[in-house]
């Protein structure tokens, strides 16, 4: 990349390798947010689960849980965090209704319990002996797959009408694939931003500010553009991983054209950009 028509210009680092050790601790801790979220959504939907904005913001927050999971483990690799996270996502839709499922076995329990106690309460008070303990007063689900039937079979109120049936699975379908599509752009956000495999860090901006108009022609050349597109108030940032082991990302945004340009340009161009720069940062 770097010629005599652009001198600054060095090439890209190599993408973010991906390491065994590193992507299993990922994984599994993609596997325990997924369990989480869908925890907190079984209980939170019998609050409130608006259609739509209910399993985006399921997704929205998985998504932050695995930003950080990623970064705790060193996970910089784009296809491999954002297929865990569409996986996740799926996980999450799963596991959403096996929550549901062990807390209908519960409810059903508790209102065992009550209707028997109720039903000891009446013959006492008759005078008769307590018959019918033991005996399955309240119906609970046998298995997931039973429950999720019956569920299917109720319908879910969907815009004033009951989605049954197929179509209650179809809009079960749709949640799952919003979950896993939330979560899949949510991390796709962190997992584009630049990642050092020498020093094991991923880049942070380390200078931003406005280039004196003075400078812009000189600038230009240095980077292989026209004088006239860096003409008027351009602003830089300049990107670094934590070592300063390689190439600076260079990101100008020239205000009146409103055009941005990202690219790699060599430590010591870097230095000498940062010196041109008003300081912002
Ligand atoms: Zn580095």
């Amino acid at each position: 990349m770097k010629s005599n028509q652009a001198p600054f210009l060095a090439q890209a680092p190599d993408p973010p390798r991906l390491a065994g050790a590193r992507f299993a601790g990922f994984a599994c801790l993609a596997s325990l947010a997924a369990t989480g979220v869908a925890w907190v959504g079984a209980r939170a939907e019998s609050v409130a689960a608006p259609l739509v904005v209910f399993p985006l913001a399921l997704g929205l927050v998985l998504a932050g849980l695995l930003s950080v999971a990623a970064w705790m483990c060193r996970v910089a690799h784009y296809r491999a965090v954002v297929c865990t996270a569409v996986l996740a996502g799926l996980l999450t839709a799963v596991a959403h209704h096996a929550w549901s499922y062990r807390e209908a076995v519960a409810r059903a329990r508790r209102m065992q319990i009550k209707v028997e106690a109720e039903a000891a309460r009446q013959a006492g008070r008759r005078g008769q002996a307590v018959i019918g303990i033991g005996e399955l007063l309240v119906e609970q689900p046998e298995s997931l797959w039973e429950f999720l039937q019956s569920e299917a079979r109720r319908g879910r109120p969907l815009w004033g009408w009951h989605a049954r049936g197929v179509w209650a699975w179809l809009w079960w379908g749709i949640d799952a694939l919003l979950i896993a599509g939330a979560a899949g752009w949510g991390v796709a956000r962190f997992a584009t931003l630049p990642y050092c495999n020498h020093c094991g860090s991923w880049y942070r901006t380390v200078r931003a500010g406005r280039l004196a108009p003075a400078e812009s022609a000189r600038i230009a050349a240095g980077l292989g553009l026209e004088a006239a597109e860096l003409a008027g108030s351009v602003q830089v940032r300049m990107m670094s991983c934590v070592g300063g082991c390689g190439p600076v990302l260079l990101i100008i945004h020239a205000r009146p054209s409103r055009r941005v340009w990202r690219m790699w340009v060599s430590q010591p161009a870097a230095g000498q950009l940062a010196g041109m720069a008003d300081r912002d940062c």
